[in-house]
């Protein structure tokens, strides 16, 4: 197959990095990579081997029969050097729609990695984990960087320092890498999640769980939380109000499959809280868990720094490609069999990620 990988636009990852591009060599594929496309990942254009051909934009297009790109590509540039291919990239819900239309009306066959089943045959293609991963250690870093008091415990002749209280809220993938990595650099840390099975994995990580009772489980999620109940809401707020009122650092990574994020940090808690302490927000483009977060920027409320961000593996752009375009590989390799799309609507990973399920693979 003739596969092509684009540049991305202000995003500073790639979705072929030159060690992956080796496994669609060993495969047969033939590759195209967008001119420059790993300059901001500091993977240039001579990293990679003679096998990858770089070339224009236009000339990827043009030339592959799959087009790969880790952001949607502009509504303006789906044309008919598009139809009867196969275009991979992660859509952002709320466009999914819009490009659903532009993608059936010029019959291109259009797959949304970004909604992967959570199987275990599907775990090495699935996005959003391996870039959650990077994210929750991220967020720990920068809010490192952004305390004014350091995360583990000395004692010196000057005095003892305390070591920070850091509270993770959301103890899923990028949770429990925050979590983890907290406590390596000696912060004590305290967590919150309304799955039960996130309990025994924050125990296991050496931090706290906070008790709530009462919340709402669903095992036919695919591991996904489900929307909890005002009562449950309330009552977390409460306990989670207590902890962090003490607290120097809370990562916020809640969200619900498909819906808005809770707003588990409101303003009323945020008054309580201590000057100069930070809360970096994972869930702040499907709303954020704190009200003051704006997502994107940094900002500062009665002194205390709150950061919205969603994409903070992009801070960590070479790992964070690797692992995507690792990800591409993976969930290529398995829909590409003797170069011929897998197109069996029967198979769970095909059947949910072909967006385009109204046109007919020929
Ligand atoms: P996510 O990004 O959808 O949500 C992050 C976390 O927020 C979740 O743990 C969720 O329970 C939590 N949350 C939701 N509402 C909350 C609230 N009110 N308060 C506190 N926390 C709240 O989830 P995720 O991190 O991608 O993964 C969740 C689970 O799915 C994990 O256990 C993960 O291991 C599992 N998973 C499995 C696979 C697989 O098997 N292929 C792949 C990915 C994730």
């Amino acid at each position: 197959m003739k596969i092509g990988f684009l540049k991305e636009g202000s995003d500073t990852r790639v979705s072929l990095t030159p060690e992956i591009s080796n496994k669609y060599n060993d495969a047969g594929h033939e590759i195209f990579l967008e001119t420059g496309a790993g300059d901001l990942s500091n993977f240039y254009d001579v990293s990679y081997k003679e096998f990858v051909k770089i070339i224009s934009r236009d000339e990827v297009v043009k030339k592959s029969d799959v087009i790969v790109s880790i952001n949607p590509i502009e509504m303006t540039e789906i044309d008919n050097n598009f139809s009867g291919k196969i275009y991979v990239s992660n859509f952002n819900a709320v466009d999914d729609n819009k490009y659903i239309n532009a993608f059936e009306n010029n019959k291109t066959h259009a797959f949304h990695l970004g909604i992967i089943p959570r199987t275990s045959i599907a775990q090495g293609m699935d996005i959003l984990s391996s870039q959650a991963n990077l994210s929750g250690y991220k967020a720990v870093i920068k809010a490192a960087e952004l305390l004014p008091r350091m995360f583990p415990m000395i004692i010196t002749a000057a005095g003892s320092v305390k070591p920070a209280k850091v509270v993770v809220l959301g103890a899923g993938v990028a949770g429990l890498q925050a979590i983890a990595t907290a406590k390596r650099l000696g912060a004590r840390v305290e967590a919150s999640d309304p799955r039960s099975a996130a309990r025994e994995e924050v125990l296991s990580l050496g931090a706290k769980f906070i008790e709530v009772e009462g919340a709402t489980e669903d095992t036919s999620a695919g591991g996904y939380a489900v929307k909890q109940t005002k009562e449950f809401l309330e009552k977390q707020k409460e306990e989670v109000a207590k902890r962090l009122q003490s607290a120097d650092v809370v990562i916020t990574t809640a969200q619900v499959l498909g819906g808005k994020s809770p707003i588990l940090i409101p303003k009323s808690i945020l008054d309580k809280m201590k000057p100069g302490s930070v809360i970096i927000d994972i869930a702040s483009a499907s709303g954020g868990n704190c009200e003051m977060t704006e997502d994107g920027k940094i900002v500062t409320y009665n002194n205390i720094t709150v950061v919205g961000n969603s994409c903070l593996s992009a801070d960590l752009a070479q790992d964070a490609s690797n692992l995507f375009s690792n990800n591409v590989f993976n969930f290529l390799n398995y829909i590409i069999k003797d170069n011929k799309i897998l197109n069996n609507m029967e198979d769970e990973i095909f059947k949910q990620c072909n967006i385009t399920k109204n046109i007919k693979f020929k």
